[in-house]
């Protein structure tokens, strides 16, 4: 998790040109009235956000925001938020996943929805974002990022379930037991399964029975079309961009974003720069080999907080050089969506919280006023815009409802790993 993104964002906006502020190519006059009207309208559901990986370590978002989410900045500009239950990989050493998964589960809710009940309103399902809005506060919803959370067993999921978590991420950076994950498919050590293995497919079935949406955000592409072959409903990217604006192999292809429109699915546009932009991307390779030995030398300082302080430096300092990507980029990415998949079928998954950089102009929910007026200049109607926002994550949520309804009397699959795959799996 990044620790000063703020400062990040800050020294980059300083490079920020103010020209590439007005970019888009004005296609029709928009008024500022439109522009609120629009995205007051709009139900916003920011299907990724990491503010829980902040709050677990003291962070209150009362206080004045220290990366790009706080209270101040949701208010009033947001319509639902899937806070991210993150679970990173070192936790998978010692089987310490499900202890991680449970105390962001309560980060979640005891520091941010339970504390601010003025603000926020628990919601586990579309109607529940809806009633939300209708009363003026955010919906606050849980998805679980990394499949290692539930410790390759299906009660730990019904229990994710049942405490509110409604999608899973399959896999994060790290290849799990059962599905491949896209962040080491290059890495010789790990144990490869060319996508989901047996209990990789009951683990979406799963899924599906209990009506908790599968998220292939991060996984392998081969992984993306097990899932979206063994699942009964629509499927999910939380927080991805498209692969042909941005060739990271953490966004999706067109033949991907084809296969998951298909099939009712919704990608949501990640703000993070490197994927959002090839320019940055390109740039940002050589910068982070450029500050390798400074970030080596901070490392070796001893004390834990002039050493956190000295790390923060070198990446401020290095991110920082770096011009972020421009409105018109992150226009370029839902466009393309759009033009790939359809406009039922693109959302948006900001990752704030959990980037490294976002653009200065989006960089956090007081900005979507610039979104939509980019939009509306670019012939975007004001229902593409709700759509877009939040309205396609409205019926990929009442899809998944509803099939976990026609599933209701499906008894619970009660196999094992090792029932499943025939062996017991090797530690990653
Ligand atoms: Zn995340």
């Amino acid at each position: 998790m990044p620790v000063s993104v703020r400062l990040r964002t800050l020294a980059a906006l300083a490079l920020l040109p103010a020209a590439v502020l007005a970019q888009t190519s004005r296609t029709r006059p928009v008024t500022d009235a439109e522009v609120a009207r629009i995205t007051r309208d709009a139900i916003l559901i920011d299907t990724h956000n990491d503010i829980p990986s902040h709050t677990i370590e003291g962070y209150d978002i009362s206080k004045p925001m220290v990366a790009q989410t706080d209270l101040k900045t949701m208010r009033g500009n947001l319509g639902g938020i899937f806070l991210s239950v993150f679970v990173d990989r070192t936790y998978v050493q010692g089987n310490h996943s499900a202890n991680r998964t449970l105390q962001m589960i309560d980060t979640s809710m005891t520091d941010i929805v339970n504390k601010y009940p003025n603000d926020f309103i628990f919601a586990t399902t579309a109607d529940d974002i809806v009633r939300a809005h209708k009363q003026h506060k955010i919906a606050g919803l849980m998805g679980i990022e990394g499949g290692h959370a539930i410790e390759d067993s299906l009660r730990l999921l019904r229990d994710y379930y049942a405490l509110g978590v409604r999608y899973m991420t399959l896999t994060h950076f790290n290849t799990n037991n059962w599905a491949d994950a896209q962040g080491d498919e290059n890495t010789p050590n790990v144990q490869h399964h060319n996508g989901l293995t047996p209990f990789g497919k009951d683990v979406v079935r799963e899924m599906n029975r209990l009506g908790m949406m599968v998220d292939i955000s991060r996984t392998a592409d081969k992984t993306f079309y097990d899932a979206l072959e063994t699942s009964t409903a629509p499927i999910i990217a939380s927080h991805s961009s498209c692969r042909a604006i941005s060739n990271h192999t953490r966004n999706m292809t067109d033949e991907m974003i084809k296969a998951l429109a298909a099939k009712g699915g919704v990608i949501n546009i990640n703000f993070e720069c490197e994927y959002l932009s090839q320019r940055y991307y390109d740039l940002m390779r050589p910068m982070l080999a450029r500050i390798r030995p400074q970030m080596a030398e901070a490392r070796r300082i001893a004390d834990p907080v002039a050493r956190q302080a000295a790390i923060d430096k070198v990446e401020n300092e290095g991110y920082g050089s770096i011009p972020p990507p421009t409105l018109e980029e992150v226009v370029a990415q839902i466009d393309h969506a759009v033009k790939i998949g359809g406009i039922d079928h693109v959302g948006i998954g900001t990752d704030f919280d959990g980037s490294n950089c976002v653009p200065a102009v989006l960089s956090d929910y007081t900005k979507f006023p610039i979104l939509t007026k980019a939009l509306l200049e670019k012939g975007y109607s004001a229902d593409d815009i709700k759509k877009i926002y939040g309205g396609n994550m409205l019926r990929v949520m009442r899809a998944v409802e509803q099939r976990a309804k026609e599933l209701k009397n499906t008894p619970p699959i009660e196999t094992t790993i090792e029932q499943a795959d025939g062996k017991k799996p090797a530690a990653n």
